[in-house]
């Protein structure tokens, strides 16, 4: 964690009565490269061809991070001096759900410290297309995230010889346990922050579709079932999910199991909570003799306010780097260590201020992970807006 210190104002300034500090965020470490065989570049050589780096981590989250320290080594080459105190915040252990967030956290807490804005990784600059019949780019800028939430099913039986099976073994219990919670889905809804996100989005959309959006809250229901409709990113705006990512039975082919087991991965639907989610498992599985055990649990993030100073400046300096992008707030399905530090604040934002098509996105955690050139610059754009900005109230 880095310190920019805010420099008193010389002569007879006025200094502002806000002096609440700036927190940018971002994390140093990656996810492992998976199979080297689908890299088309050394995974680790930051590979560059004029255009585009490629390596693990180019957007996640060095993409962000690279931001961050052009915009603050830009603007320190420039000799500006804050008036307000602006912290770095660069954690090591993100994609572990590492502690040092936490423990970055609990500084601000025990130094009684309030931030006035806290930006970490989540949305970025993406294409058109994010909300059906919304033809220019949107700036997605995350305002709450899901919780997760780790399950493991366990059935028991008897064994014995894989010649003589029983009616309802271990493994044929947990495969009904795992089909039922297919079938039984969680209910839908649209959480505030969504429809915040569908009427400032759709105000960009052709004739009709822009009445729909207009009148989102009396169109919850339909605007529902469409989301969920559209495909699996929309779908999972809209409730809980739950995927079984780990199946364990018997040792052998021969031999039927004594213990069967599937872990099942949930994202917690922001407004929900780890009990109801556990409630409803219970329901739809329906069967007494599978035991639910909490692997781990993050309950879902409080949602941050659009009706603020900090949003405003957000917005404008998104708006200034990115002028052909719309930017709007959102759900974020996957976790980031922003959540660390939701309870400091109701400023807590995820946005990676960088352009992202369809597919780059898709190398997110995957092979041949790759980033712009020309979107780092529009970053350090951003970062140096945002910090001026916010320095400027
Ligand atoms: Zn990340």
């Amino acid at each position: 964690m880095y310190k920019w210190a805010a420099q008193p104002t010389e002569g007879f300034v006025e200094k502002p009565a806000d002096t609440r500090p700036l927190i940018l965020m971002a994390h140093l470490d990656v996810v492992p490269i998976g199979d080297p065989a689908a890299w088309e570049f050394e995974p680790f050589s930051g590979a560059n061809d004029g255009e585009r780096i490629y390596g693990r981590g180019a957007i996640d989250d060095k993409g962000a991070l690279t931001t961050v320290l052009r915009g603050v080594e830009t603007l320190l080459e420039q000799g500006f001096t804050p008036t307000r105190d602006i912290y770095l915040c660069f954690g090591d252990n993100e994609e572990t759900a590492g502690d040092t967030a936490i423990k970055m956290a609990a500084y601000f807490e025990t130094h009684n410290i309030e931030p006035f804005l806290v930006l970490d990784e989540g949305g970025a600059v993406v294409d058109p297309g994010v909300l059906p019949g919304v033809g220019h780019s949107d700036a997605m800028i995350g305002v709450a995230e899901k919780g997760i939430l780790d399950v493991l099913l366990t059935a028991t039986a008897s064994g014995g010889h894989a010649s003589t099976p029983p009616k309802r073994g271990a493994t044929a219990r947990i495969g009904r346990a795992i089909t039922r919670i297919e079938k039984h889905e969680f209910p839908g809804s649209l959480p505030s922050a969504t429809k915040h996100m569908l009427s400032e989005l759709g105000r960009y959309a052709p004739g009709a579709l822009r009445m729909v959006y207009a009148n989102v809250d009396a169109l919850a229901a339909p605007l529902t079932r469409a989301l969920q409709l559209a495909g699996p990113e929309t779908a999972a705006m809209t409730r809980t999910t739950a995927a079984v990512t780990q199946l364990s039975g018997s040792p052998a082919s021969n031999v039927l199991a004594e213990t069967a087991t599937a872990t099942v991965n949930l994202r917690l639907a922001v407004g929900s909570s780890s009990s109801e989610a556990i409630a409803h498992l219970r329901r739809a599985i329906d069967d007494d003799l599978i035991d639910i055990e909490i692997l781990t649990v993050t309950e879902p993030s409080p949602v941050s306010r659009v009706d603020n100073q900090a949003w405003e400046i957000l917005k404008s300096a998104a708006r200034w780097a990115f002028p052909d992008a719309v930017p709007a707030p959102y759900i974020q399905n996957g976790a980031t260590d922003a959540r660390r530090f939701a309870h400091l604040s109701d400023a807590v934002y995820r946005f990676a201020p960088l352009r992202m098509s369809t597919a780059e996105r898709y190398t997110l955690h995957a092979a041949n992970e790759t980033v712009r050139i020309s979107t780092l610059a529009e970053g350090g754009e951003f970062m140096m807006e945002l910090i001026t900005q916010v320095d400027a109230r």
